[in-house]
């Protein structure tokens, strides 16, 4: 697992202590992935760079000082254990609706000694009607839906003033065409789209940042069903 962070280490500055916490993380996916499908990607280069760099992207929008942030459907725990590590005065709220899924992000923080993040099982469109409404300074997500249907599961969780960030690959700007009613009816503005570089890989990801000016409407978010049957 050595080789994942000293390839990460190449495009990115970390601490001895980061990269021994990465490493970890590395290793107990790669040992858990077969049992837990957690991950389609294989290759040492495809770990460190579309799932370590990738992650830490998020870093460059400088939002993230001191912040409270939830990653909505953090799978094997992308981008919410990299950004924990890497950031740690933020408090990062790693939620999933697989509960297996959520007990490895749990179990793998636990053990590499990272204290700044917890779990939240649930689906995001149920937590966003509960107390925890509009109580995260920033919600993140990564993977997880179109973004006209990932606004409805993420902004209602942001407070006023807060920021949505979507993280998406490179057809991210046609995504946010598709998304615009979505992000205003929600109380949103897009308020930057950063492309970043992913290298090795001659790839181009997109970060999209709505900043939530309004609170959402109470009626939002509607049940699953009906968010995909008709996004916004
Ligand atoms: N963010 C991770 C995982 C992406 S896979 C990564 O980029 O590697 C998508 C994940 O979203 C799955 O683990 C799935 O269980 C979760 N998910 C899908 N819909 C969800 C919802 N409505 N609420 C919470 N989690 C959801």
């Amino acid at each position: 697992m050595n080789s994942i962070v000293e390839i990460t280490k190449k495009y990115l500055s970390l601490t001895d202590i980061q990269s021994e916490k990465l490493s970890f993380i590395c290793e107990r996916l790669v040992e858990m992935n077969g049992q837990l499908n957690l991950t389609a990607l294989k290759t040492d280069e495809e770990i460190a760079l579309l799932h370590i760099f990738d992650s830490l992207t998020l870093l460059q929008t400088g939002l993230f000082n001191g912040k409270s942030v939830i990653d909505i459907g953090c799978g094997g725990g992308f981008p919410s254990l990299p950004l924990a590590v890497c950031s740690n005065e933020c408090s990062i709220t790693a939620n999933d609706s697989t509960a297996k899924k959520l007990r490895f992000v749990e179990e793998t923080a636990r053990d590499a000694g990272i204290t700044n993040l917890k779990t939240l099982l649930g689906r995001a469109e149920e937590i966003a009607r509960t107390e925890r409404r509009e109580t995260f300074d920033i919600a993140v997500a990564r993977g997880v839906a179109r973004l006209d249907v990932l606004c409805e599961l993420c902004i209602p969780m942001v407070k006023k003033g807060g920021f949505f960030i979507a993280m998406k690959g490179s057809k991210g700007k046609e995504e946010l065409n598709q998304a615009e009613n979505a992000i205003k009816v929600l109380g949103g503005k897009t308020i930057d789209i950063v492309e970043v570089e992913i290298p090795l890989f001659d790839r181009m990801h997109t970060l999209i940042i709505i900043e939530k000016q309004r609170n959402t409407a109470g009626e939002y978010p509607r049940m699953y069903s009906k968010i995909i049957k008709q996004p916004l």
